[in-house]
């Protein structure tokens, strides 16, 4: 018999991928499908419409996050609780801030990570192979991390030459952080670095664009909240067959070993 104290539900923090169905793993979908309590905030949940039916749906809004991590610990005392979460949960997502919650509130649950497609491989997927070896992710976003700090990183990781991905690279409260990193790209990279803006990758509204960093300034209104920048690093280059450009390769290195 367990004691009164002892929880009965379940914590389950759920990457649900990109946007598509067709990119959530099985176990995100088992997940989901034996929760009772679904958490998350309205785009995810929309998504999810279908798997939904019959499921508690607790809406939470952006910017709610702290409120939200504490809820769901509550309702997983008792309840099976599946918090959903874009992309990848633990890439700029819900699970560090559940994780640092419950140890701070000394509490243990039956928990689960359930790993998803992050932006990265999403938006990369589109657009060839440009993160084949070695690469960087920074967030954009200052809410959290100050601006200095970010340059710095930027710096950091533009300088040594490999891919950087980008994300939250411009919203309406801090639309000069996009143009100030390509600034700090251009001091290390050519301008004929390729770089693809990805936007709504697996969304219905998908749109991609493949520029150099000399000319990407001339595509900053293609870059929102919804978009995914890859910067290529000092190895990337445009793919193409015969004269069309499809995308973007990083080689890995075979070239330097094999003939092919
Ligand atoms: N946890 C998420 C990232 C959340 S931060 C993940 O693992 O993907 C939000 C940022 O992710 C957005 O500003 C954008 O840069 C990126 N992003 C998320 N979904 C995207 C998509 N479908 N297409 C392009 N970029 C996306």
């Amino acid at each position: 018999m367990p004691s009164p104290a002892e929880p009965k539900g379940s914590l389950a923090i759920v990457g649900i991928g990109p946007g598509s169905r067709d990119q959530m793993t099985a176990r995100a979908l088992k997940v989901i499908a034996g929760s009772e309590i679904v958490i998350g905030n309205d785009t995810y949940l929309d998504q999810l419409e279908p798997l939904l039916m019959g499921k508690n749906v607790i809406r939470s809004s952006m910017g709610k996050e702290v409120e939200r991590a504490k809820t769901a610990i509550k309702l997983s005392l008792k309840r099976h609780v599946a918090m959903v979460s874009g992309g990848d949960a633990g890439v700029y997502g819900m699970a560090g801030i559940v994780l640092e919650v419950l140890e701070h509130e000394n509490v243990t649950i039956p928990l689960e990570i359930v790993p998803g497609v992050t932006a990265a491989n999403a938006a990369a997927s589109r657009v060839g192979s440009p993160l084949s070896g070695d690469f960087a992710v920074i967030s954009l976003s200052d809410l959290l991390t100050p601006l200095n700090v970010i340059e710095k990183r930027l710096e950091s990781v533009f300088s040594i030459g490999i891919p950087v991905v980008l994300y939250n690279p411009k919203s309406r409260g801090r639309p000069h952080n996009f143009s100030g990193a390509i600034s700090i790209a251009r001091k290390y990279l050519s301008d004929t670095t390729p770089v693809a803006i990805v936007r709504n990758a697996y969304r219905h509204d998908e749109g991609i664009t493949i520029t150099t960093l000399g000319d990407v300034e001339n595509h900053y209104e293609k870059v929102d909240m919804h978009t995914t920048v890859i910067i290529g690093g000092a190895e990337s280059r445009i793919w193409r067959i015969g004269q069309d450009v499809k995308g973007i390769i990083t080689p890995r290195g075979y070239h330097r070993k094999y003939v092919y």
